[in-house]
């Protein structure tokens, strides 16, 4: 079983793709990860950020076991990630690895933006992840204060704002739902009562 999990920053889908991967014992791929280890490498290299073919060759080279799991998680590196990720050639360069994981034997569930689009269209469960955007900037403020990243809860809801332009406005995969996608919104939600309406999503499309 392949489980496609989409949705913009915050929504709450990397908990609910890692709780459902947890609960139907699936391997798990944050694909936004990849796009912040490239952002990072690319600030790194200091290479020009505009240069479609030296940003696509940082992604080819992407040394998975090297990513520092607490620098691609700052705003920073979030940031570099969409403008990355705006670039059709990483795009491209990022696609295969995404696809081999999708395709290993017995399934697997990976969350991002483009995951029931264009990784994987075929994908037997299809959650697009929704929330307001005060209620997503509010939660990201949280998680970076809570780590220490002093931001204001201004800045926060501008950065949530521009991100989702930027992501939602690109021509090559931009953040959309699937046409089949099951809409989940956790504007309102707890974690818990999120993951219990994700798990049923799912058995109900297993079931059919
Ligand atoms: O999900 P996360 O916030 O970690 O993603 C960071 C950025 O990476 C997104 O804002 C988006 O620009 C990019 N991304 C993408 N496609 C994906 C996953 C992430 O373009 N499948």
């Amino acid at each position: 079983m392949i489980i496609a999990v989409d949705g913009p920053l915050a929504s709450g889908k990397g908990t609910i793709a890692r709780a459902l991967a947890a609960h139907f014992g699936l391997p798990y791929l944050d694909t936004g990860s990849l796009y912040r280890a490239t952002g990072i490498a690319v600030l790194d290299a200091g290479i020009d950020q505009t240069d479609p073919e030296a940003c696509a060759a940082i992604a080819r080279s992407l040394d998975l076991a090297a990513i520092d799991e607490v620098r691609i998680r700052t705003a920073e590196a979030g940031a570099m990630a969409s403008r990355v990720g705006s670039i059709p050639q990483v795009r491209k360069a990022l696609f295969d690895l995404q696809r081999a994981f999708a395709e290993q034997p017995g399934g697997a569930i990976l969350d991002g933006r483009d995951i029931g689009t264009v990784i994987c269209p075929d994908a037997d469960v299809k959650l697009y992840v929704t929330a307001d955007t005060e209620t997503r900037a509010r939660r990201r403020w949280q998680e970076l204060n809570a780590r220490g990243e002093t931001i204001s809860l201004e800045e926060m809801l501008a950065q949530t704002r521009e991100r989702d332009h930027r992501d939602a406005g690109r021509s090559d995969a931009p953040m959309r739902p699937a046409d089949d996608a099951t809409l989940l919104d956790t504007s309102s939600l707890s974690i818990d009562a999120a993951v219990t309406d994700a798990v049923a999503i799912v058995e109900k499309r297993q079931k059919a």
